[in-house]
């Protein structure tokens, strides 16, 4: 805890004073750009991978990065996405796992979040990607199991933020914009998932908007 709290010290004491009129701006309110929905986990950091600053990303975290399908869970995921789409007008979505991911190896291994029943419980909002990878990836294994996990992990989240009303009527009138991105820890890489080719590919200006779940072009896949 002490590292934390000298941060804090440096961060009130120099970075605040240093950019006062940054930081004044943000009092008047905020107007991001984007909602970046992710991952809990530490070692995935928002702002860092985009090289974005306070204001511009509205940012939606879990074990996992689950959009629980509208209605399933009227906890603060549906709240956070129509304040985002509704009151914030974001035109962006992004919806970003990362490879190594714990929830979803535990979404393929049940058995390693036994003893943790609510962490069970809420994982049974991605019972879809479990099914999709139990029944359609039956040669995959490995690293390569779990890589293909998190992919198809992303875009089953990309067609469920789809059902919420407030992200239905602002795609309807072309005022937002679906991403499905992949962080991969190793190299620091992401990538997104191409419309066109059917695959995640390294992410440019190009494939980066994705409107709907298409099949992964995956030799993996059972024919
Ligand atoms: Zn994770």
């Amino acid at each position: 805890m002490e590292h934390l709290l000298s941060g804090m010290h440096q961060f009130q004491s120099q970075v605040f004073q240093r950019e006062r009129d940054f930081f004044d701006k943000l009092v008047a309110g905020q107007s991001p750009s984007a909602l970046f929905v992710t991952c809990s986990d530490s070692r995935v950091d928002p702002n860092l991978i985009t090289q974005s600053g306070p204001g511009e990303l509205f940012v939606l975290r879990n074990a996992g990065n689950i959009v629980p399908a509208y209605g399933a869970s009227n906890g603060g995921e549906a709240a956070t996405i129509e304040y985002a789409v509704a009151a914030l007008s974001v035109r962006d979505i992004v919806i970003c796992g990362h490879s190594r991911c714990g929830a979803v190896q535990a979404l393929l291994q049940p058995e390693k979040a036994a003893a943790l029943p609510l962490v069970s419980r809420w994982l049974r909002h991605a019972e879809t990607t479990r099914r999709i990878i139990a029944e359609n990836y039956t040669h995959a294994t490995g690293d390569a199991l779990v890589e293909i996990a998190v992919q198809e992990h992303v875009l089953v989240q990309i067609e469920n933020i789809q059902t919420h009303p407030a992200v239905a009527v602002k795609l309807q009138r072309g005022e937002l914009t679906l991403h499905a991105w992949v962080y991969h820890l190793e190299t620091g890489e992401v990538l997104a998932y191409s419309h066109k080719d059917c695959r995640f590919e390294p992410l440019n200006a190009a494939n980066s908007a994705t409107t709907a779940r298409r099949v992964i072009d995956n030799p993996m896949l059972r024919k």
